[in-house]
């Protein structure tokens, strides 16, 4: 039994001063690979669901994958995270469920589309850290917006996050992540040139970790795109535009200013159907899905373990034992985010 709660995670990860990839999973090769380079590499992870991934593979199926995982890899700590909640409700609905952490994102509207403003998002995202701590369970809020769409969630509006507003959000809150935006955005397309330290808008990591040193920082969207995924995808009859993810040089640059969740999903898309496509190309006359599914499992893999190595939280996943949600509910008390009113 290693699922632990995402606060307990990245408190361990601040700590030894390392960032922990949180990878996005709808279906049973995408844990398989995750759980397999988490072991490869000794390393705590964080597996999260969209809705989008909810609703495709139906909750009870996602969750029961999550838990196997626990079961088959016991010595991996592991946090479940509800990515991207729209609202209350959706993160309700996933503690319920057993998740141990949730994504209020108050930076946009119910819809998930429609941008909010500060006081919405401080009053959603404040109500949700209530609920969710008085159970034990870590909460992410989000500041600022990210571009790109996908799962349905995004204006596809860039707004960067503010470092006045960030202290002032994170006081007034309470939660135990914060998701900054900083130019990404969601999906394969996130830069037309190779981004710099400009466009990236590392500074404003680096001023919202020189004002509240203790938060935890959240980069989302940060899928590298390396072209050799890309390249293969292309070869064997894909049609990805050229395009520029976000360095792994500038994530561990944001590592070493207090981010501790980077958030990556679109390289493993890549890197599995770059190898269907290979599969189907080299023999047509195959139609056993495994013949298809492994290599495509394989190729996760092999991304899920170069993100942990790169990030630092590979050999980290002995470090500590999991604290309990109701220990957890405990020190939340003391911290008094439970007693707060706005
Ligand atoms: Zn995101």
């Amino acid at each position: 039994m290693a699922l632990v709660t995402m606060r307990q995670l990245l408190d361990e990860a601040a700590k030894g001063g390392y960032g922990v990839g949180a990878f996005n999973v709808n279906n049973l090769e995408q844990v398989q690979a995750i759980m397999e380079a988490a072991r490869e590499t000794g390393s705590p992870v964080i597996i999260q669901a969209s809705r989008g991934a909810r609703k495709y593979a139906n909750d009870r199926f996602l969750y029961h994958l999550m838990q196997a995982a626990t079961e088959v890899y016991p010595e991996i700590p592991v946090a479940l995270h509800q990515d991207h909640g729209n609202s209350p409700e959706t993160c309700r609905s996933a503690i319920e469920l057993g998740f141990t952490s949730v994504m209020m994102d108050g930076s946009l509207m119910e819809d998930a589309k429609t941008p909010a403003d500060f006081a919405y998002n401080v009053r959603v995202t404040h109500h949700v850290v209530e609920m969710a701590h008085g159970r034990g369970v870590t909460v992410e809020g989000e500041l600022g917006t990210l571009g790109g769409i996908e799962d349905d969630v995004g204006s596809g509006e860039v707004h960067l996050t503010d470092p006045d507003q960030a202290v002032e959000f994170v006081e007034r809150t309470g939660v135990d992540a914060l998701a900054v935006a900083i130019g990404t955005s969601h999906g394969a397309y996130k830069f037309t040139k190779e981004p710099d330290r400009e466009l990236l808008a590392m500074s404003i990591i680096e001023e919202i970790n020189q004002r509240l040193p203790t938060a935890h920082l959240v980069m989302h969207g940060s899928s590298s795109v390396p072209k050799e995924l890309v390249d293969l995808l292309n070869r064997y009859g894909g049609e990805i535009r050229p395009t520029w993810g976000v360095p792994v040089r500038e994530i561990q640059e944001g590592i070493k200013h207090g981010v501790r969740k980077v958030n990556v999903d679109t390289d493993l898309r890549l890197a599995a159907t770059g190898a269907i496509r290979k599969a189907f190309a080299e023999d047509p006359g195959e139609f056993d899905p495994r013949y298809y599914l492994k290599p495509a499992r394989e190729a996760m893999k092999k991304v899920v373990k170069a993100r942990m190595e790169a990030f630092g939280q590979a050999g980290h996943a002995g470090d500590y034992e999991p604290i309990s949600l109701e220990e957890m509910v405990r020190r939340y008390k003391e911290e008094g985010h439970l007693l707060t009113t706005d």
